[in-house]
């Protein structure tokens, strides 16, 4: 490997000094995601990257990714950063690209209605663009206002408006994509929605970063809705809310956004801002169309509800959690820290899920909060979050229930979502015998593993050496279980919010 000031030389001669970084302040910064990580990981990986490049351009990119035959260090592509099992983290230093100064969207073509964005753009910058020319995304993932375009792609995120404009993997028409050669790829033809062998976009989505780097996107678009309208329903429990979700799609019923958020989060809202809803098992459901189709959904809504048992709740609550919907966290100011299990269960056993994840919760003495929505007609996203204090030595034990949540997904006939560092042994129970398929498509386009190597497939630790250097996938699932095992053992809940502690009997 190149010395460490030879190669930060190479990169200033690359981006010019205001575009490397390399301060202890700013590797800190980059050494975790959205998720709280126990400071005990540090002794497995190597989180801090040696130096963060910001590239502006597809070549830069190009010229970044060359430079690493030279210095030998890993790439680490990051956007946002705001996933949450160590995707965008590095586990052996190296070089991290923040893709967020690629943040131009280059062009909105109306006749063929995509929009062309570079990898490092918001979801929440693209949509007000798209917005202001008449037209709407189809799909934007639950976390517009930090999540990049490149960073979604490569986590198949899933989100708002899935149920009636479909996934992500189908709003995206074309990828330009820096190969781990340097070399320029782009991934479709100009019109080829059919997925035929020309197409390559779908191998990337989905990919964390181990495959390429995700330069720029063309999106499809539709035409921007005349009204959207949230509505919201009260339920006597959260089971109860996830039967009125099904409900909505046996009905025939395809609103632009359909949640279940439980009452504890409004607990903690609540310890946070005095005038934040009352606490309660609700639902969140959004509609769009002409102000007629908007009347007529909201009434079948409403006569559905009733079926449910649900309860129509005043219309300055929807209003309001619609106008902070891409803010749902901030519970983790309670405590410092906090995780989420995110998880795809088959639709009809959602109610079931709510509850396992309840009970979960429950069993492992966490404050914590449970939320769902509809991602298509047969499938829900269960995003489950607790709280947790990394800062105390108890703090880390809160992964546990992620590992537990995740096995519960699985049992249900779902999955959970993302593996990056911390959950690559869920890729076994995925795709059993075809596990060995995708370290193989790796190996084509990255024999060296120099972009996110030792992740996705496989968990490298810092230390290069024979015996040492990786962590065998069930031995991550084994440290998690027993953090769950010991989080059970404690003898009382953590005391983040009286209210909460006092209704939960703890
Ligand atoms: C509040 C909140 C809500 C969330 N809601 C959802 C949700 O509804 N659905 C969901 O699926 N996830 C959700 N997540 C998880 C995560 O935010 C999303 O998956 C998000 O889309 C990731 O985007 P990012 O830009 O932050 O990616 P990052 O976290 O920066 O990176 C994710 C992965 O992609 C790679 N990567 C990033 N950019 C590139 C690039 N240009 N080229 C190649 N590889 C790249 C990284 O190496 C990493 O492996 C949520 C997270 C938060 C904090």
């Amino acid at each position: 490997m190149a010395n460490l000031d030879y190669a930060y030389r190479r990169l200033l001669n690359t981006l010019g000094p205001e575009r490397v970084a390399r301060s202890e302040f700013e590797r800190m910064v980059y050494s975790h995601d959205f998720a709280s990580v126990p400071k005990i990981a540090l002794l497995q990986w190597r989180l801090y990257p040696d130096f963060v490049a910001l590239p502006k351009t597809s070549e830069e990119v190009s010229a970044l990714v060359k430079l690493s035959d030279e210095s030998l260090l890993p790439i680490t592509p990051r956007g946002g950063g705001t996933g949450w099992y160590g995707g965008s983290v590095p586990n052996r230093g190296g070089v991290l690209f923040d893709m967020r100064r690629m943040n131009r969207v280059v062009g909105l073509d109306p006749d063929g209605r995509t929009v062309t964005a570079e990898a490092g753009v918001t979801w929440k910058e693209l949509e007000d663009h798209v917005e202001s020319k008449g037209f709407a995304l189809r799909t934007v993932p639950l976390n517009a206002i930090g999540s990049t375009v490149g960073g979604a792609i490569n986590s198949a995120s899933v989100g708002f408006g899935g149920l009636r404009g479909g996934s992500l993997r189908d709003s995206v028409a074309n990828l330009e994509v820096i190969l781990p050669d340097g070399s320029l790829l782009k991934t479709a033809a100009a019109a080829d929605a059919g997925g035929q062998l020309a197409d390559l976009t779908p191998l990337f989505l989905g990919a964390e970063g181990t495959l390429g780097i995700i330069t720029k996107a063309v999106l499809r678009l539709v035409p921007k809705p005349e009204v959207t309208k949230p509505v919201t329903y009260g339920f006597a429990e959260p089971a109860a809310a996830a039967r009125y979700l099904k409900g909505i799609v046996d009905a025939g019923l395809a609103p632009y956004h359909a949640a279940l958020i439980d009452r504890d989060h409004f607990v903690f809202e609540r310890a946070l801002r005095p005038d934040s809803p009352d606490p309660v098992d609700l639902a969140l459901v959004a509609v769009q169309g002409s102000k007629d189709e908007v009347s007529d959904q909201e009434k079948t809504l409403d006569a559905l509800a009733k079926e449910y048992s649900g309860t129509k709740l005043p219309p300055t609550v929807g209003e309001g959690l619609w106008r902070e919907r891409y803010n749902n966290y901030s519970a983790r100011r309670l405590s410092r820290g906090l995780t989420i299990s995110y998880n795809l269960v088959p639709l009809r056993r959602l109610p079931e899920a709510v509850e396992t994840a309840l009970r979960l919760r429950d069993k492992l003495k966490l404050n914590g909060s449970v939320q769902a929505h509809l991602v298509d007609t047969t499938t829900a996203a269960l995003q489950p979050y607790v709280l947790m204090d990394d800062t105390k030595p108890s703090g880390g034990t809160a992964l546990g229930f992620v590992k537990r949540m995740g096995d519960a997904a699985f049992k249900l006939g779902g999955h959970s979502m993302g593996l990056g560092l911390f959950l690559v042994f869920n890729l076994r129970k995925m795709h059993g015998n075809a596990t060995g398929a995708y370290s193989a498509v790796k190996g084509v386009f990255d024999p060296r593993k120099k972009i996110n190597g030792g992740k996705t497939f496989e968990v490298w630790t810092k230390y290069p050496w024979p015996g040492i250097r990786a962590i065998p996938p069930p031995g991550m699932a084994i440290g998690l279980e027993v953090a769950a095992l010991l989080r059970r053992a404690k003898p009382t809940r953590d005391r983040f919010v009286r209210t909460y502690e006092a209704s939960k009997g703890g």
